[in-house]
């Protein structure tokens, strides 16, 4: 946190991708929420890799092997320090949260999700925290429940509480959900959980790009992000883990360098983090992501804060008087994400109508199609907003509205 004067100008100048026309009209980027956009000094990172040291990491016998593999395990560093992790050794490379997910569910839950029990899921969770337990619930017998919202979209915390049964194995949540942005009660969640025994897994893939992250005081067992959806690369994620469970657990792919020996007789393995990276690593991704770590903590972060704060506050205000707009989910904090309904219009024709006018928005399930069961909806529009939209982007999502109405209305 180094530079207390917020200036939007100076922040949207480090992202070169917002200065374009798109169909006739200044870009108006709201879909971070699917991926965010790269600053400068991300791109240049991995530029400069692939220009100046592009090479293997670990045990290369070069100069250019060391120094890419100290900016590859600087970058771990880095990630620890941003997830307060204890060490760096429990930050894991994945290709990102979903693959993350899938390495829980294979290694940690074959060894610790028998026949008969339950993995609890919110009924908002995304897809990817959700099919990779129902397949690990189909091979082992055992069952995914879903947590039932209230009516506002939120996670039912009484139903919740009496969920929580002796045959619950696991606990898997989102920090945030991607569909109505609604900041989850994780932490007294986890520790409700943790009371009882029940491992947990944190989906903080919306959550990272919003607001700081410390999983100690979370206390969960698992935390996961993707790089993307931090100003970083794409095919880059991580998986925190508690140390004594990744120790515990069974290699999720087998390959070069999760490797201690190998012969025909019997093959040892790696220690952390090494024992879960088999074969040749995403090198510019983990040195992109830790670039993009090194923007984040170049912001002044309470200012940035406050201007995802107003932003999301302003959009709510405006959408409030459009006649018309429905406002899917309603949840008391909200960051990131807005979905909304516009009577009488599909969503997909809104977001057409949109696109023609350089407004980027998403529509439709958002991958939770039980969540939009839940709301007896097939989908939605969702507006995202990152540290780099301005009131201006707003207006003109609802100038885009109007016109709109307009063509479908
Ligand atoms: N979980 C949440 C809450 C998400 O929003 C997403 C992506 O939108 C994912 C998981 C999957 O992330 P990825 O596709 O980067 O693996």
């Amino acid at each position: 946190m180094s530079d207390n004067s917020f200036n939007i100008e100076s922040l949207r100048a480090q992202f070169p991708i917002l200065n374009q026309q798109v169909n006739g009209a200044p870009l108006v980027y709201l879909d971070s929420a699917a991926t965010t956009q790269k600053p400068q000094c991300v791109i240049d990172a991995i530029t400069d890799y692939y220009t100046g040291y592009n090479s293997n990491v670990h045990r290369g016998a070069h100069s250019l092997a060391d120094k890419a593999t100290i900016a590859f395990e600087a970058a771990r560093e880095k990630v620890a320090k941003f997830l307060n992790s204890p060490k760096s050794e429990q930050v894991l490379w994945t290709r990102g949260t979903t693959e993350a997910i899938n390495l829980v569910a294979h290694s940690w839950g074959n060894s610790h999700i028998p026949e008969g029990e339950v993995m609890l899921v919110s009924a908002l969770e995304n897809h990817a925290s959700i099919v990779p337990w129902q397949i690990l619930a189909e091979q082992k017998g055992a069952k995914v429940v879903p947590i039932p919202l209230t009516p506002n979209g939120d996670i039912d915390q009484n139903a919740f509480t009496e969920l929580l049964t002796p045959n619950v194995k696991l606990l898997a949540l989102s920090h945030v959900s991607n569909a109505l942005g609604s900041v989850n009660p994780v932490a007294k969640m986890v520790a409700e959980a943790k009371a009882k025994g029940i491992t947990t897994l944190v989906d903080g893939a919306q959550a990272v790009a919003h607001f700081t992250i410390d999983v100690q005081a979370l206390g969960c067992d698992f935390y996961v992000f993707s790089g993307h959806k931090l100003f970083g690369p794409t095919g880059i994620g991580v998986l925190w883990g508690q140390e004594a469970l990744l120790n515990a657990m069974p290699p999720y792919q087998g390959g070069g360098e999760m490797i201690d020996t190998v012969s025909f007789e019997g093959t040892t393995f790696n220690g952390l983090p090494f024992k879960f990276e088999a074969g040749t690593p995403h090198i510019e991704g983990v040195i992109g992501l830790g670039a993009a770590i090194d923007f984040v903590n170049s912001l002044d972060h309470k200012a940035v804060a406050q201007h995802e704060a107003d932003l999301m506050a302003y959009l709510i205000d405006k959408a409030a008087s459009v006649e018309g707009l429905t406002r899917i989910g309603h949840a008391e904090h909200q960051v990131g994400a807005f979905s909304f309904l516009l009577e009488g219009a599909h969503p997909s024709d809104v977001g057409m109508i949109l696109d023609q006018q350089g407004i980027a928005v998403r529509t439709g399930h958002h991958c939770t199609q039980p969540l939009m069961s839940y709301l007896n909806i097939t989908g939605t529009i969702r507006a995202s907003l990152s540290i780099y939209n301005t009131r201006d982007d707003i207006d003109r999502l609802f100038a885009g509205l109007e016109k709109a109405k307009l063509f479908l209305l």
